[in-house]
């Protein structure tokens, strides 16, 4: 397959959400000399571009906006690098400016993918208009669940609407589909195998014991629904007294959260480990007999869990979950199958999914089962990339 790629993203490492994620997977797979990354600047921002295998380049503003300057770069690089095709791995707001760069250049594909925050867009009046125009000015528009798509179309024209295509995140086939690398790493492939997970060296680097350990890994934002966990958590522990609650990750809430479990009066079975590298995610991984994260809507639906690809890491991973309904989350599991889907206001129903799981191991074994031959087989990173490379016309 010929040709030449722009990526262009305001999400990329060394930022480290989801749609970072998203857009370092897509890229790892294209032949590393057929893709230019066009990202953010800003202190650091560059500090692994050296050992990444493709060109990445850095405008100087921490942002990239369409500004008439950002449009004017992208365009130069374009025709630089005599690129065919653009992949804006955020739609918005960078897809805004596709029009021009197609016009000004000789890109023939471009490409926009939408997020959960396209939701948000969809609902505010000049984020409509936005998405109108982006959608009209690409060749697709993609969409991670079934859920965003029934919020984003409606903004859309009729011809853009018929143009979306699913593309949602994924795992790695190796296993615990955690690969997003340590910042200024090398991005990582196979060599973080199942392999080198270890749930006794997650144990003692913990001290965790050896009772049930229910696993949340994601950013600390009150949308996560962490606190919930917290909140429930001595009542769990009034039936397993050897269950330990451990939180993964680090964001605005982690300050409250932590108040919350000092607080608690099952504070000595609950750990906030702050961010974790890859590795010892997957040694907690092959600890966890549950993986919990009762995500929410806020702000009346305009914050929601696009899909949650925590959820399909921790089953790739093997291990049951338990998901909020918010948004296209309970699109990531099947639900009674693989994990269990609660209504997220409701504390009893969130404690009863844990306790139902930690209850019965062996059920909770078999779901954990489920969850990996389904997310191994269904929700590969590859098999996206095979989807995107098409669209860019590399297929
Ligand atoms: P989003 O940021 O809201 O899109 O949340 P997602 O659940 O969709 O994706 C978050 C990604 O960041 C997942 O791949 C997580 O494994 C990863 N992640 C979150 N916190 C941590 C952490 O502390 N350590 C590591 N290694 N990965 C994390």
């Amino acid at each position: 397959m010929g040709g030449h790629t722009l990526i262009v993203t305001n999400d990329f490492p060394p930022k480290t959400g989801g749609i970072d994620l998203f857009a370092l997977e897509m890229t790892r797979r294209f032949p590393p000399d057929s893709v230019t990354v066009v990202a953010f600047g800003g202190p650091d921002a560059d500090a692994g571009d050296a050992e990444m295998p493709w060109e990445v380049v850095r405008l100087p503003v921490r942002t990239l906006l369409p500004t008439p300057r950002t449009i004017s770069a992208v365009c130069e690089l374009a025709r630089e690098r005599g690129a065919d095709s653009v992949w804006f791995a955020s739609s918005t707001p960078l897809g805004f400016m596709a029009r021009k760069v197609r016009h000004r250049t000789g890109v023939r594909r471009i490409v926009a993918t939408s997020h959960g925050h396209e939701v948000w867009w969809a609902r505010i009046p000049g984020g409509r208009q936005v998405l109108r125009r982006i959608g009209d000015s690409v060749d697709a528009l993609t969409f991670i669940s079934k859920y965003t798509r029934a919020r984003i179309a409606p903004a859309l024209s009729p011809a853009a609407r018929r143009r979306m295509v699913e593309v949602s995140p994924g795992v790695n086939p190796w296993g615990s589909g955690v690969g997003l690398p340590a910042e200024g790493e090398v991005p990582r492939g196979e060599e973080l195998g199942e392999a080198s997970a270890d749930g006794g060296r997650a144990r003692a680097r913990h001290g965790l014991g050896e009772g049930p350990v229910v696993l949340s890994v994601s950013r600390l934002v009150p949308r996560k629904g962490q606190d919930r966990l917290i909140e429930l958590w001595p009542s769990v522990v009034a039936v397993h007294p050897e269950a330990r609650l451990v939180i993964v990750g680090t964001g605005s809430y982690e300050e409250t959260l932590l108040e919350m479990a000092e607080a608690s009066a099952a504070s000595s079975s609950i750990v906030l480990t702050g961010r974790l590298p890859d590795a010892d995610l997957a040694d907690l991984y092959a600890a966890a007999a549950v993986f919990a994260m009762p995500c929410r809507s806020r702000l009346g639906g305009l914050e929601v869990e696009g899909l949650g690809i925590v959820f399909l890491e921790a089953q790739a991973a093997g291990v049951p979950v338990v998901v909020g309904r918010s948004g296209g989350a309970p699109e990531a599991v099947i639900d009674g199958e693989t994990g269990l889907v609660v209504d997220p206001g409701d504390l009893g129903a969130i404690r009863g999914a844990v306790l139902e799981l930690l209850g019965d191991p062996e059920r909770a074994a078999r779901m954990g089962a489920a969850g990996r031959a389904w997310v191994t087989s269904s929700w590969t990173w590859d098999a996206r990339y095979e989807v995107l490379a098409g669209l860019l016309g590399r297929g």
